[in-house]
């Protein structure tokens, strides 16, 4: 087969997460497979502006699949955003003979790629993000790493909270998005879960699980607040002077964006490298790989951008049923 791309790029862009370094062995490798040279872009956009960017052998990515973080390094570029940016990302890549670019990231980045590509690039997005947010997708490489974290502190967490008969407030990420919180929340068993998604009554979705769970005999708490629904340090405020309960609050903060790949962000990234470098081969274009759960498949980057991404309204029914039960 005849590849229709000659040099691929490969940068990761956005807020880091667990299993883009199995993104990106898997585009250098795929793409060695087929004979294609690839370049290794360094801090995102910044790396095609600045032309901070390397040619990658296979050899290169060896051992880096189980290694959190990005060994390419990922950055917020503002310069990328401007006519004069996008120009000179574009002059760099036709310097670079780049005809290919794999980007991973969020939607941030692929509305980036999409710009990018109206210069003659071809690029292919792969949706890497620990928040879960990306509506095409129903899953973002780094989910289930950040969640397994998130989960081995809060349990740590409850341990001393049992011993002393405390509320546990925990604060987990997610700005927009409460797809984390929701998942470790259900995962945990809180007592509560509050989310951007959804308007908050603290006497009924806060406190009334407390009191509740204490009249059945309980007289430990774990409370899971996403970083845009309120303040972790907000909601033990509300709590203590609620219930008079001694509440603790815990900022996880950047912790959950580290460590070692799970099994399932490093299986899905491997998988998202190979099919994005397919497509390129193939002719695609404007294209971000998506992973229902069962299937690997593709949509356009215009498409994908006006999807609005919810929060299951049965998962979140979940709470009230076995969380906080009558
Ligand atoms: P995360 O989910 O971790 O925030 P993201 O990819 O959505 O990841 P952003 O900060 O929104 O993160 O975007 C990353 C980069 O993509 C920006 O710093 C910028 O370089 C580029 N980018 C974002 N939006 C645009 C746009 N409208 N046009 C061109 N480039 C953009």
């Amino acid at each position: 087969m005849d590849p229709k791309v000659h040099r691929i790029g490969v940068l990761t862009s956005g807020g880091d997460a667990p299993g883009m370094n199995a993104a990106i062995r898997a585009v250098v490798r795929t793409a060695c497979h087929y004979g294609i040279e690839c370049v290794g872009i360094e801090r995102g956009y910044n790396g095609l502006i600045s032309g901070d960017m390397k040619p990658m052998t296979a050899r290169d990515v060896s051992g880096i699949t189980g290694l959190g973080g990005t060994i390419l390094y990922t950055a917020r570029c503002p310069e990328f955003q401007t006519p004069e940016g996008l120009k000179r990302a574009a002059d760099s890549c036709r310097f670079m003979g780049i005809d290919g670019l794999v980007a991973i990231g969020g939607d941030g980045t692929f509305r980036g790629a999409g710009e990018l590509s109206e210069y003659g690039i071809s690029v292919v997005g792969i949706p890497g993000t620990i928040d879960n947010d990306i509506a095409c997708t129903g899953y973002t490489i780094g989910f289930d790493t950040a969640c397994n974290t998130a989960i081995d502190c809060i349990d740590k967490l409850d341990d001393t909270m049992r011993s002393h008969e405390r509320c546990s407030v925990v604060e987990v990420m997610g700005h927009r998005s409460g797809h984390l919180a929701l998942s470790v929340g259900i995962a945990v068993g809180a007592t509560a879960v509050l989310i951007p998604e959804k308007s908050i009554d603290y006497d009924k979705d806060l406190i009334l699980p407390i009191r509740e769970g204490r009249l059945r005999g309980r007289s430990s708490f774990t409370v899971i607040v996403a970083e845009g629904a309120a303040s972790g340090h907000d909601i033990a405020e509300i709590v203590a002077d609620k219930t008079g309960i001694d509440t603790r609050v815990t900022v996880l903060g950047h912790v959950q964006r580290g460590g070692r790949p799970a099994s399932r962000d490093r299986i899905i990234a491997t998988r998202m490298g190979y099919e994005a470098v397919k497509v390129l081969v193939e002719g695609g274009t404007n294209k971000i790989i998506c992973f229902d759960g069962c299937n690997y498949s593709t949509v356009d980057i215009d498409e994908a951008l006006k999807m609005q991404k919810g929060i299951e309204e049965d998962t979140y029914a979940i709470l009230e049923v076995i969380h906080s039960f009558k």
